[in-house]
């Protein structure tokens, strides 16, 4: 079984549609949503139906579904993000907002030692940025008399992983995959320990590296494969203009910033 993984796609439709066929090529079974479909991008309804046509097996809201759905408000957001989620709301159909509203709060359990969620097990909107949050999370989801898991999480819009150690958590880094002509990374999937893994955002990337990132959860290799995709930043920019959005929302594309 190769699970996909998106996370924060943010209405970025032609990330998304980059990362497929790329992900087409690579391989995959089943769709995971870790959140965030809409939101700063000017495509949230097509983003919506591309991912509904996948038929995701599991996926979790972001705060920014909950928002464009109507389950909470906008206080907590900055100026920006709140005129692009209102913007968001104007430009859904119902059956849209219907599919945001349907998603579930994580954490959920997808397969025996896996697990999704947006922000961190604990709580959907917390970031989970170094080690102190991460061992906060990992402490979390220790289950007694029940294998360690494996919990995928997105909302930094930064790439990283984390594992239980004996004292405390490791950083851990994926190495170049030498197989994969792209340079995929490849982190080994330790069943022996907890992890937490964000394979950074699809539609916003905030790590420097413009390109789109997924990625691919190998359950018999127990691989863990992060990928960045090229993809048509120049377009993604332009619809964000012309719809109106904060000039921001364009400009950071080109840094992934
Ligand atoms: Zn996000």
């Amino acid at each position: 079984m190769r699970y996909l993984i998106l996370s924060d796609v943010h209405g970025n439709l032609q990330a998304l549609d980059a990362v497929l066929a790329d992900a087409r090529r690579c391989r995959f079974d089943e769709t995971l949503i870790l959140g965030d479909l809409v939101g700063y991008g000017a495509d949230p309804q097509g983003v919506i139906e591309t991912v509904l046509g996948l038929h995701p097996i599991a996926s979790v809201r972001g705060n920014h579904d909950r928002v464009a759905a109507g389950i909470s408000s906008a206080a907590d957001f900055h100026d920006q993000a709140r005129a692009a989620i209102e913007w968001t709301r104007r430009n859904l159909t119902a059956s849209g907002r219907q599919a945001l509203e349907a998603m579930p709060e994580g954490p959920v359990d997808v397969a025996p030692g896996l697990m999704i969620c947006h922000g961190a097990p604990f709580d959907e909107d917390h970031y989970i940025f170094d080690t102190r949050d991460a061992w906060r999370a990992l402490s979390f989801d220790v289950r007694e008399g029940e294998p360690p898991t494996l919990c995928l999480f997105g909302h930094t819009h930064v790439p990283a992983a984390f594992g239980a150690a004996p004292r405390g958590v490791s950083v851990l880094l994926p190495d170049p995959d030498p197989t994969d002509e792209d340079h995929a990374q490849i982190l080994p999937w330790d069943r022996t320990r907890g992890m937490l893994v964000n394979f950074g955002a699809v539609g916003q990337p905030r790590d420097g590296d413009p390109r789109a990132a997924y990625g691919i959860v190998d359950m018999d290799a127990r691989r863990l494969i992060f990928r960045r995709v090229d993809y048509d930043i120049k377009t993604a920019q332009q619809r964000i203009i012309a719809a109106g959005l904060p000039e921001r929302m364009a400009t950071r594309l080109d840094r992934g910033a």
